[in-house]
């Protein structure tokens, strides 16, 4: 890790001190896997549409190989969603939701990640469902939140804002680890900018970041998760950007796969079928192999 003025200066005034700290080093089980030592996959639909799908899917997924199942049970919808679609589903299932991801981590041994919006969604039945809590780039510097994810002993996936600097990733890095969860990885998924592309592709919203991965590796041990669904926007783009994040040294990738990925609940545009993602697992392995990756 390199010394830099910017950064050492944050130190000095005692506003960064673990985040950067290169005696720690933030490896942590989730589920069988530890997060930080090998490619770390976690994949599963947008959200948890109803206890049959995401019962079914994570057992196909498991078979695959992915090591943890992702569900959104709360969702952030952009926009409200005021109409209530198939199944009920609204914006998100939530504590039914959290509930058929208990069944299908009982059914599969998949350790679940998902995210919860407030501080106010900590609580039993939240802590039983969720093995990795999600934090959404909207609440990416939420502190009441954050502060609470740190007293917590549970792994913390936090998403990068999509306005995020890097000192800001650190710092939000750092307002949980100084709660005391070191259990905490950030997640790259996207960031605004994004002319150039979307009026030729409407769904790309955002600009893949894939530099941050060898940025934060300068500055920080915490493991680094890479989302190429929400950063590019569009299926056919997840997987060279997989690929890219994986070249790049990301400890794993977050991706959004569905069974029916054009009619998906949410994030249609963005969903890949279990053959796609078979597909990304080979080339990760074939990139990991070329680049002598654990
Ligand atoms: C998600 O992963 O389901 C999600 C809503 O992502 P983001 O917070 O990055 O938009
Ligand atoms: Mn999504």
């Amino acid at each position: 890790m390199i010394t830099n003025n910017y950064i050492e200066q944050l130190k000095r005034q005692s506003k960064l001190d673990l985040s950067i700290n290169p005696e720690l080093k933030f490896s942590f089980k989730v589920g069988g896997q530890t997060l930080g030592e090998s490619t770390f996959v976690i994949a599963g639909p947008c959200s948890v549409e109803s206890r049959e799908m995401i019962i079914n899917w994570a057992k196909k997924l498991k078979k695959i190989g992915i090591h943890a199942l992702r569900g959104g049970a709360y969702k952030p919808c952009t926009y409200p969603v005021k109409e209530k679609l198939s199944g009920g589903w609204k914006e998100g299932l939530r504590e039914e939701g959290l509930q058929y991801l208990i069944e299908a981590k009982n059914e599969t041994g998949l350790p679940v990640v998902s995210e919860i919006m407030d501080a106010r969604q900590i609580n039993k039945l939240s802590m039983e469902a969720i093995d990795m809590i999600q934090v959404g780039t909207r609440n990416f510097q939420n502190y009441t939140l954050l502060d609470e994810l740190g007293k917590l002993d549970k792994p913390i996936l936090l998403k990068r804002g999509t306005w995020g600097t890097i000192d800001e990733i650190l710092g939000a890095c750092e307002r949980i680890l100084i709660n005391g969860n070191k259990k905490l990885a950030i997640c790259l998924r996207g960031v605004v900018g994004m002319p150039s592309y979307r009026h030729v592709f409407p769904s790309v919203r955002w600009a893949p970041d894939v530099m941050m991965i060898p940025a934060l590796k300068e500055l920080t041990n915490i493991p680094v998760i890479y989302d190429p669904s929400h950063s590019t926007g569009y299926r056919n783009f997840v997987k060279p950007i997989s690929k890219a994040a994986i070249a790049a040294g990301a400890d794993g990738l977050a991706i959004e796969c569905h069974p029916d990925p054009k009619n998906s609940i949410s994030d249609p545009d963005q969903a890949i079928s279990i053959e796609e993602l078979n597909s990304i697992l080979f080339s990760v392995e074939a990139i990991k192999k070329s680049e002598g990756i654990k």
